[in-house]
């Protein structure tokens, strides 16, 4: 029980990577509260699998003027968390010279300016506590860039800049902020690729296959939990070796 009595916030817990995380974090002994735009399929059927160590919470992240006050009051009823996973993204592909700005900002708001405001605020009480975790969902392309994803990739080079800063400012109040880069990752977001663009992308990972949310679910957990108590400002990298 690696995360026992420790109370963690997950966001976009509906399904995929951040299903799996709070899966996985509550199996290890945590409390989680999940955020989504809505209710997910089958929510009722988690909670009591979790024997109530599931809670809810209907939002939609990307209107950065509700954030700073939902996250705010979440702190205030649960009197702060140890673990934040800023998992919530979305994706609105197109090539650069055809994209428009509202798609730019779209994916900006929700996978870069959120997780800042949500990492600022929770980290706040992280420090009052002089303990904490902060997890940030990057991708491997905000490292190597990806043509078609120029709003994504910018949005997750930003995810990365954000985390090393935060780690060098919260570290001498002992709370540790890391990034996650996974590779290529059965969820929704990547089944919607069509099968060539699936196959070229197989191609290049040495493991041979997509990565699953479960394989990033152990490095959140690591993460998360003491086992990494003297990692900080870094990025792990779980993509299959497709880069090296
Ligand atoms: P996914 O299956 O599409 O799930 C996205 C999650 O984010 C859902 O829970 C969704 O909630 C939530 N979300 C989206 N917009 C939101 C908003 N405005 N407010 C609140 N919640 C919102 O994606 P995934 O593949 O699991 O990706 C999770 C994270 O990993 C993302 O940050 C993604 O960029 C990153 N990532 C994924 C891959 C990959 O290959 N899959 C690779 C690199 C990085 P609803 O269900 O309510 O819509």
């Amino acid at each position: 029980m690696r995360l026992q009595d420790k109370k963690a916030l997950v966001t976009g817990a509906s399904r995929g990577i951040g299903k799996a995380i709070a899966g996985r974090f509550i199996a290890e002994g945590a409390e989680v509260w999940g955020i989504g735009t809505k209710e997910p399929e089958g929510l009722a059927e988690r909670i009591s699998e979790a024997k109530g160590k599931l809670h809810w919470i209907c939002a939609d992240l990307g209107d950065l003027a509700q954030v700073e006050e939902l996250v705010e009051n979440l702190i205030k009823d649960t009197g702060g968390f140890d673990v934040l996973v800023n998992n919530a993204g979305i994706t609105r592909d197109n090539l650069s010279f055809r994209m428009n700005l509202s798609d730019f900002q779209k994916v900006l708001d929700v996978n870069l300016s959120s997780p800042f405001i949500i990492a600022r605020t929770v980290g706040r009480a992280m420090i009052r506590q002089r303990r904490g975790s902060i997890i940030n969902m990057a991708s491997v392309v905000g490292i190597h860039g990806n043509g078609g994803q120029a709003n994504y990739a910018a949005a997750k080079a930003g995810v990365i800049g954000f985390t090393k800063s935060l780690a060098q400012e919260s570290a001498p109040r002992g709370v540790r902020v890391n990034a996650i880069a996974p590779g290529f990752i059965a969820t929704d977001m990547t089944s919607a690729m069509t099968e060539d663009a699936k196959e070229k992308t197989l191609a290049l990972i040495p493991l041979k296959r997509m990565g699953t949310p479960d394989d990033i679910a152990a490095a959140a957990l690591f993460l998360a939990s003491d086992e990494s108590a003297y990692i900080t400002g870094q990025v792990i990298t779980v993509d299959g070796g497709m880069f090296m």
